[in-house]
C-alpha cells in the first residue's frame, strides 16, 4: 500500500499543525496543534476531527508550542492512548505549555458563562487543566539523532530544528521512502540557539514558511537593544517588554546579560515577571536539550534577572518609580501580567514599551506597534504616551532567504515539496521561490487535502 498524507492543519495558515501519515494500517499523527486567531479557524478546534483519535497509533510531536501540540489534551479526551514521541526538552515544556492552556480554556468558558454570551449553556473549555495532565502521562521522549523504530517498516529520527529549546526536524522512514517535515525551522546564526540541521535527503518534504516572504532586518539585536534601554533611562524611564515567555525571554535574559557585562546599558534592574516565563529560565538552565550555549553561559544570563513569582511583588513594581527593566508575558499583550504593568506604563512619554516580535492581528501589541493612542485594558482605554518599539529581529524563525538556503542542503530535489505553516501570500511566494530558483516539484496544500507518497 502506498503511504498517503492527509493535511489537517497547518496549511493556508501558521496554526492547528496535523499531518496524518498513513502507512499500511498504522496511523502517525505528526504534530496535534490548536488552531489560534481568527475565529472560522479556531472553530476547527471543536469540530470533530477528521480521523477517529481512537484509530491513531502514534503522536510525534516537533516541538512545544501550542500551535504544534496544543490539541493534544483533547485528542488523549477523545480516546487516543498510544505514545507521543518527543525529544525531552519539549516533553518538558508540553509540562508547563498544556496544562496553562487548559486552565486558560476553563478560565475562558467560566468567563463566557458569567457574561452569558455563549451561544452553549453551559460553555465548556475545549478541555482542563485536568486534561492535559493526563494526556502527558502519554509521553515517550526520544534522544535527538537516533533512529526510532515504531513499527516493522517505519522509523522516526528527531534533528535539532534551533526553533526552541527541544525543537526538532522530523525524518520518517517508511520502507525505502524518505519522508522529512521541517517543522519550525529556527534562524541560523542566532546568538542562542543551534542552526537547523542540514537535511540531505527527502523523497517527499514538508516546509514551514511563515515568513516565506519576508527578509529580517540584519541588525544585531544588542545594538538595537542598547541603543533602546540607554535613551529610555537618559530619560528617566522604565523599559516594559511584553515577551513570549518560553524561548523569547531568555534569549531577552542572555542579551541583557551581555550588554551589561560589557558595560554598554545603564546598569538597571531588570525583573522576570512572569511564572511561565520563569519557569522555561528553570528548563533552560537544566543539564538536558540541544542548546549552542553552554550551562555556565545559560545560568550567568538567567541570573541577570530577578524572579518576581508572587502577584504581589508583581503589582509593587509598578510603585516604585526607580528606572528599571520588566519582562513580563504575553507577548502579544494579550493577557498576563504585562497588563497591569502596560497600565502603569504606557501613560508615560518617558517610558518604553519594547515589543519583541510577530504581533497578530487584533491583539493590543498589534494595535500598539501599529501606533494607536489608546488601548483597552480590562474594561478601560489607557492612553499610549510611551515609546513603543517592536524589535521583529529576535524572531525564532528562518526567514525566505534561510529557508532558501536549508533546502540547498538536499543532495536531489525531493519528489515533491509540501509547503505549509505559512498564510496563504507566504507559502505561495515560497512555492514560487522553490520552483523559480530550484526547479523543484511543489504544492501548497488546502486543509483536508490528500495526497500518495508513490
Ligand atoms: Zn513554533
Amino acid at each position: 500500500m502506498i503511504p498517503r498524507l492527509t493535511f489537517l492543519g497547518g496549511v493556508g495558515t501558521v496554526t492547528g499543525s496535523k499531518y496524518l501519515l498513513e502507512v499500511e494500517g498504522l496511523r502517525v499523527l505528526v504534530d496535534c496543534g490548536l488552531f489560534q486567531g481568527f475565529k472560522q479557524l479556531r472553530l476547527r478546534n471543536w469540530a470533530p476531527l477528521p480521523v477517529d483519535p481512537e484509530s491513531i497509533d502514534v503522536v510525534v510531536l516537533t516541538h512545544a508550542h501550542l500551535d504544534h501540540s496544543g490539541y493534544l489534551p483533547l485528542l488523549v479526551k477523545k480516546g487516543f492512548s498510544g505514545p507521543v514521541l518527543t525529544t525531552q526538552s519539549t516533553r518538558d515544556l508540553c509540562g508547563l505549555l498544556l496544562p496553562d492552556s487548559g486552565y486558560l480554556q476553563e478560565k475562558d468558558a467560566e468567563y463566557a458563562n458569567r457574561h452569558g454570551f455563549s451561544k452553549h449553556h453551559p460553555a465548556l473549555p475545549l478541555y482542563t487543566a485536568e486534561d492535559a495532565l493526563v494526556s502527558l502521562t502519554y509521553f515517550s521522549p526520544v534522544a535527538f539523532r537516533s533512529w526510532q523504530r515504531i513499527s516493522e517498516r517505519v522509523s522516526i529520527r528527531f534533528q535539532p530544528a534551533g526553533h526552541i529549546l527541544g525543537a526538532a526536524i522530523v525524518e520518517v522512514h517508511c520502507d525505502d521512502r524518505r519522508i522529512v517535515f521541517s517543522g519550525d525551522l529556527g534562524r541560523p546564526g542566532s546568538a542562542t540557539m543551534v542552526d537547523p540541521t542540514p537535511i540531505k535527503q527527502a523523497d517527499y518534504l514538508l516546509v514551514e514558511s511563515t515568513y516565506g516572504n519576508r527578509r529580517h532586518e540584519e541588525q544585531d539585536p544588542q545594538d538595537e537593544l542598547e541603543e533602546i534601554i540607554n535613551r529610555t533611562a537618559a530619560r528617566g524611564g522604565t523599559i516594559l517588554i511584553p515577551s513570549f515567555a518560553v524561548g523569547r525571554a531568555q534569549s531577552l535574559l542572555y542579551h541583557l546579560e551581555r550588554l551589561k557585562a560589557a558595560k554598554r546599558i545603564v546598569d538597571l534592574p531588570v525583573f522576570l515577571d512572569s511564572p511561565m516565563a520563569i519557569h522555561a529560565s528553570e528548563i533552560f538552565c537544566g543539564d538536558g536539550g540541544e542548546h549552542k550555549l553552554t550551562l555556565r553561559q545559560r545560568r550567568q544570563a538567567c541570573g541577570v534577572a530577578e524572579y518576581v513569582r508572587e502577584v504581589e511583588d508583581s503589582k509593587a513594581l509598578d510603585q516604585d518609580s526607580m528606572p528599571k527593566i520588566i519582562i513580563s508575558a504575553s507577548g502579544m499583550a494579550t493577557g498576563g501580567r504585562v497588563l497591569h504593568h502596560l497600565k502603569h506604563y504606557a501613560r508615560d512619554p518617558k517610558n518604553t514599551i519594547l515589543f519583541t516580535g510577530f504581533q497578530a492581528g487584533g491583539t493590543r501589541g498589534a494595535s500598539m506597534t501599529e501606533g494607536a493612542e489608546s488601548v483597552k485594558i480590562h474594561g478601560g482605554y489607557v492612553p499610549v504616551r510611551a515609546e513603543v518599539v517592536n524589535l521583529q529581529m529576535l524572531s525564532a524563525h528562518a526567514d525566505a532567504d534561510q529557508i532558501m538556503d536549508w533546502l540547498k542542503n538536499f543532495e536531489k530535489p525531493p519528489k515533491t515539496t509540501f509547503i505549509t505553516h505559512g498564510e496563504p501570500a507566504a507559502a505561495d511566494a515560497l512555492r514560487h521561490r522553490i520552483e523559480e530558483e530550484l526547479d523543484w516539484t511543489c504544492q501548497v496544500p488546502d486543509y483536508r487535502d490528500q495526497v500518495e507518497l508513490a
